[in-house]
């Protein structure tokens, strides 16, 4: 919206700067900036090259960024001024695609991976119990009994009940197919010895018929469904705690992908009490009810865009490494085996038309070309489902094995690719062997979407992938696992240049939850959402960079975050 200023107001305006400028040190107080961040390296992403000097900012807004000698103008009497000598400072990194939500669950679960005894594992929980109100479920997962010394049997709950009575616990075995319970949990669930074992699955008993507390396979997915969900004040903890981890690696705007109706009811409790210290934009899971109340109600379109609600997450297909993502020919190590796809072609167009017509940005999960191509068709039929005013900015979640003329016709359509480099470094070591080489060359193609004139936004997927964009500036750049393996980097024709890097972590990802107006780069009037590092990523030797570390997070103008440096 333009704004309607009347003449005079601007005309005083441009006196207060002129006087300002003129006589240094003269700078009223209504002027003056609250922080200014002197003698840094900022790169602003647009343009790209840096600027050495300063970054001033007043009410949450970037007011100047320039020589340092020019800053001097915004420095008042209550002006605050960071010395960041010659650290490097980009704008707030974004993560396209991630689970702010899922991350808060696996942050507070119990890590019983590595343990050399079931007595570990027990004082881990009980350590962790101690922390929580009595009756809240501690939930972990990582034991492995073969890991233990002795005995490599499966281990009874008797221990652990012994030690932790007050607490429901689950603990999941490192696979994923067994679970550990205690009686707490057992006696919440309703289960004892007379429970019968369920198609594809196990209660384990003892000799006596009782239940040992273990639970396989189908008997962890019966007993799953009367967990209760966490309550809202722990779900708001949980929350809490996943947006300080990311805000300490840099993260000033994140994503949920797929939220329930309790999930927004969690992010709502804690943005009220002023305590979402981090951005968040969410996407509604695919479920009727939830879709059918929303697209009634309309987006949340938050103009400070701290929490906006205004997407919908689809799924069209499966994961690769399990061999769910679709393909249109069959995998190439399972040559019966052509994946599957998790919603029809039908109801990926129905809900997207129904979505865009209702205002809402629309989102797919699509890993293989077949997924892909399934995703574009019910994109494009929402496309012409009615005329559009703007752009729509339509997502493909992933993006990760496509056709090349796909890739074509999702630039085409400005379809923007949201992808994660680092699934790119998990999958190499047997993503060719899924789909071959021929179709590698459409496989994880950050760079062939960008010559294509393609819209790149880039993500973690964490809690899949870990929650750090150095990790996935580092994978975008090298293509290359920690080891520096392989040598020049995996498909090393996609890698691609530090700015595309970071462009996709700022600018590109902003643009994918339409916040680039307040957001993605540093440029006078946006938002000083920015962060300060101990080195600089865009000039380190590339490995070096998974080993920046943000010194200064600030959100809003806010320091938000402030690394311990033991100084
Ligand atoms: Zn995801």
């Amino acid at each position: 919206m333009p704004s309607k200023k009347p003449l005079t107001t601007t005309f005083m305006a441009l006196a207060l700067t002129a006087a300002a400028s003129l006589v240094p040190g003269s700078t009223f107080a209504e002027d003056a900036a609250d922080l200014i961040l002197q003698h840094g390296v900022f790169y602003p992403v647009e343009p790209a090259e840096p600027v050495d000097g300063s970054l001033a900012i007043r009410d949450g807004a970037i007011v100047y960024l320039g020589d340092d000698a020019g800053a001097a103008a915004f420095a008042g009497p209550a002006t605050e001024t960071i010395d960041l000598g010659g650290r490097a400072v980009t704008p707030g990194l974004i993560d396209a695609h991630s689970h702010l939500f899922g991350l808060g669950a696996a942050l507070v679960q119990v890590d019983a991976v590595g343990t050399a005894s079931y007595a570990e594992v027990i004082e881990r929980v009980a350590a962790a119990a101690a922390e929580l109100p009595a009756g809240t479920w501690v939930l972990g997962r990582g034991w492995d009994q073969n890991d233990w010394a002795g005995d490599k049997a499966f281990p009874h709950h008797r221990q652990l009940s012994a030690a932790v009575t007050d607490h429901p616990v689950w603990l999941t075995r490192i696979d994923g197919h067994a679970a550990l319970l205690n009686a707490t949990a057992l006696d919440a669930l309703g289960l004892d010895g007379s429970v019968e074992d369920p198609s594809g699955g196990r209660f384990l008993r003892d000799g006596e018929g009782q239940l040992t507390g273990v639970l396989i396979d189908n008997a962890m997915d019966v007993a799953r469904t009367a967990v209760p969900p966490p309550s809202a004040e722990e779900a708001a903890r949980r929350l809490r705690l996943a947006a300080d981890h990311c805000l300490a690696r840099g993260l000033t705007t994140v994503t949920d992908m797929g939220v329930s109706a309790g999930m927004i009811a969690a992010y709502d409790r804690l943005a009220d009490a002023g305590e979402l210290p981090i951005r968040a934009a969410l996407y509604l899971t695919d479920d009727a009810a939830l879709l059918a109340d929303w697209f009634e109600r309309g987006p949340r379109l938050d103009p400070e865009g701290r929490l906006t609600i205004r997407g919908v997450k689809l799924y069209a297909d499966g994961a690769l490494g399990s061999r769910g993502a679709a393909l249109v020919e069959p995998y190439s190590d399972d040559p019966a085996n052509l994946g599957l796809l998790v919603s029809s072609g039908d109801h990926l167009a129905e809900v997207a038309t129904d979505a865009v017509g209702a205002g809402f940005q629309v989102a797919i999960h699509a890993i293989g070309d077949r997924g892909n191509l399934v995703a574009l068709d019910a994109l494009e039929r929402a496309q012409q489902s009615r005329a559009f005013q703007q752009w729509p900015r339509l997502r493909i979640e992933h993006a990760q094995v496509m056709r090349l003329q796909d890739i074509d016709r999702m630039v085409e359509r400005h379809v923007i690719a949201s992808m994660q480099p680092t699934h790119a470094t998990s999958d190499m070591p047997w993503a060719g062997d899924r789909v071959g080489e021929r179709r590698l060359a459409g496989a994880y193609a950050w760079q062939r979407v960008l010559q294509a004139g393609g819209k790149l936004a880039f993500g973690s997927d964490f809690p899949v992938e870990r929650a750090a964009p150095v990790l996935g500036l580092y994978s975008a750049v090298s293509r290359q696992d920690l080891d520096g393996q392989p040598a020049g980097g995996w498909l090393p024709q996609q890698r691609v240049s530090r700015h595309q890097a970071l462009h996709g972590f700022t600018l590109g990802a902003a643009e994918a939850v339409f916040l680039e107006h307040l957001v993605g780069s540093l440029a006078v009037g946006k938002r000083a959402d920015l962060v300060v590092w101990d080195r600089d990523p865009m000039t380190v030797p590339e490995r070096q960079i998974v080993d920046a570390q943000a010194d200064l997070t600030l959100v809003d103008g806010e320091i938000v975050h402030r690394r311990e440096t033991g100084r």
